[in-house]
C-alpha cells in the first residue's frame, strides 16, 4: 500500500488526523468534507491507497470506488432529503485539485444557487462548521449508510 506522510488524506486514513469517517471497507473510505454547504452532506470518497488522481487509478479500484460512491450518494440523499446531488473530481492543479489524493466529491444541492452560496460561505466568508457540527452532521448519514449496506 502506497501512503504519503505529507498527504492529509493518508494521515486521516492512518488515524493521525481527525475526520468524520462515514464508511470504510478494505479499498475505500468516505468522510465528511470540512467545507460544507448550508444543507450539509458534502462527502468525499477516497481510495485507501495514495493515488494522485483519476489518471493513476488502477483498474482493480474502478468497482470499489463506484460502489462506495453509489452507496454514499443514496445514503446522503435519504439522510438529508436534498433534491439533487453533484459528483465532482478535480484532476490536476489547473482543474482545481488542491489535495493530491484522489477524491470524488458528493455534493448535495437544493437549488442552483447552492454552489454559489457554498463558495461564498466557505472561501470568502470562511464560515465552515466546527468539529461538533460535523459530528452532528455525520450521525444520520452514517446510520443510513449502515442501514443500506447492511454493515
Ligand atoms: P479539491 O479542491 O477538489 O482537491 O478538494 C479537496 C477537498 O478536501 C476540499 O473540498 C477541502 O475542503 C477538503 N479537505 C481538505 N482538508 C480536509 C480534511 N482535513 N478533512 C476533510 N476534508 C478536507
Ligand atoms: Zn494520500
Amino acid at each position: 500500500m502506497i501512503t504519503h506522510s505529507e498527504c492529509i488524506f493518508c494521515q486521516i486514513i492512518a488515524g493521525e488526523k481527525p475526520a468524520e469517517i462515514l464508511y470504510e471497507d478494505p479499498f475505500t473510505l468516505a468522510l465528511l468534507d470540512i467545507r460544507q454547504p448550508k444543507i450539509g452532506g458534502h462527502v468525499l470518497v477516497i481510495p485507501r491507497e495514495h493515488i494522485e488522481n483519476m489518471h493513476a487509478l488502477p483498474e482493480a479500484l474502478f468497482e470499489p470506488m463506484v460502489r462506495t460512491t453509489k452507496l454514499v450518494t443514496d445514503a446522503v440523499k435519504a439522510a438529508i432529503g436534498c433534491s439533487g446531488i453533484n459528483h465532482l473530481i478535480a484532476n490536476g492543479k489547473s482543474a482545481g485539485q488542491t489535495v493530491f489524493h484522489l477524491h470524488i466529491h458528493i455534493f448535495p444541492r437544493n437549488s442552483r444557487l447552492g454552489l454559489i452560496n457554498y463558495y461564498l460561505r466557505s472561501f470568502l466568508l470562511r464560515r465552515n462548521p466546527g468539529a461538533e457540527e460535523l459530528a452532528r452532521m455525520a450521525e444520520p448519514i452514517r446510520k443510513k449508510i449502515s442501514d443500506m449496506s447492511g454493515k
